[in-house]
């Protein structure tokens, strides 16, 4: 008779590198916690059956350099900050002690948690999620498996094949991972363009942070990539060869196609999303005004004009088709207005703002929402 069915499930946390960052967090100014742990431990707790157990190294608190006041006050912070979230733990293990202690209690010793190893638990079903190898020789020495979650993705070293069952850079794949569930996973895309004009590749992450670079050898062109890049959130990197000795055109317009594309191949089904976003933009003497519906169906409204038909050496009509040809390879209806007479620079830099602030809504997921936002049930 198969009894595992009965048992209880574990999902061991580690806290520092893994809830917030990995310091001796004595003070409440030290909280940072970690991206997307509160999304991908609240979409576990509400579909597993998992117990979340915390289990923690601190070394040497109650030692005048890390007194116990100064741990125990952040850390109530933090679990009570996880508890507004619905996050609870059921059991909270923490050692003291320091390494040249050799506490069997501190990780990766078990003496913690002997009351998992008693038989009431299906320990095989059970999952420890740390940053440290050491986590993994826990995860190995209590009988469950190894969540690595390191700050990037990291080959696992030989010797730890069997103890890591998945290893991860995101939250959101440990989520995915756990609750089987895809729809936490990160939206990610590659897209790789060669002609006779261009050469570019590049790679987005809807669910990232705002980091990465498009490099397109043009200066101003990359200052508003960069716009585009932080302030939708979304990580993007990539490389664009273009025919500059020609003009600007082809790598302006090309690079809009394939960043087009990727967005729209990261979306997929546009599950659970926003669909609709937008946002005004103040800068200095304008403003600007987008808003995007990833309807399936390309349409570019504009409202604005420049002072100066250059910015540099940068024609300032390419803002418009670079606007026009990202809805076109989207799919998505693109609305952008600025006010008149604002510096050339501010009006394209208020416009790329906008632009990016209300692609970040857009593409947004509503946590617990996988439908798609449209009566006609496809966009
Ligand atoms: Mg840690």
């Amino acid at each position: 008779m198969d009894t595992s069915r009965h048992r209880k499930k574990a999902l061991f946390i580690d806290r520092d590198g893994v809830i917030v960052i990995e310091d001796q967090i004595d003070s409440f100014e030290k909280i940072i916690y970690k991206p997307h742990v509160f999304e991908a431990l609240r979409e576990i707790s509400r579909k597993t059956d998992f117990e979340l157990v915390l289990v923690s190294n601190q070394d040497g608190v109650g030692t005048p350099s890390f007194p116990f006041e100064a741990f125990e006050g952040p850390m109530e912070r933090i679990l009570s900050t996880l508890a507004g979230e619905g996050i609870v733990f059921d059991d909270i293990n923490v050692d003291y002690s320091l390494p040249e202690d050799c506490c069997p209690g501190r990780k990766p010793g078990t003496a913690m948690l002997s009351g998992y190893l008693d038989g009431s638990y299906d320990m095989a079903s059970s999952f420890m999620v740390g940053d440290r190898l050491t986590d993994m020789q826990l995860a190995q020495n209590i009988g469950a498996k190894g969540i690595w979650y390191t700050p990037e993705r990291m080959e696992i070293p030989e010797g730890y094949r069997d103890a890591i069952a998945l290893s991860t850079s995101s939250w959101l794949d440990i989520a995915s991972y756990l609750t089987g569930d895809g729809s936490c996973a990160h939206r990610t895309a590659s897209i790789s363009r060669d002609t006779k004009e261009t050469r570019i590749s590049l790679d987005i992450d809807l669910d990232g942070t705002g980091c990465g670079r498009i490099v397109t050898g043009i200066g101003f062109f990359d200052h508003m990539l960069d716009q585009v890049v932080r302030h939708s959130r979304c990580d993007i990197s990539g490389s664009v060869e273009g025919d500059l000795y020609v003009d600007c055109h082809h790598t302006v317009e090309d690079t809009a196609i394939v960043l087009g594309e990727a967005v729209l191949t990261a979306l997929g089904e546009k599950r659970g999303i926003e669909r609709y976003g937008f946002d005004i933009v103040p800068m200095d003497d304008t403003a600007a005004v987008a808003a995007i519906d990833f309807s399936g169906r390309p349409e570019f409204m504009q409202e604005f004009s420049f002072r100066y038909d250059y910015i540099g050496d940068f024609p300032t009509e390419l803002i418009r088709h670079f606007f026009r040809s990202f809805s076109s390879a989207a799919r998505c209806n693109l609305y952008l207005e600025a006010t008149d007479g604002g510096d050339s620079h501010h009006t394209a830099e208020a416009l790329f703002k906008a632009f990016a602030r209300a692609l970040r809504k857009a593409v947004r997921r509503i946590p617990g929402d996988n439908a798609i936002s449209s009566t006609k049930g496809v966009l």
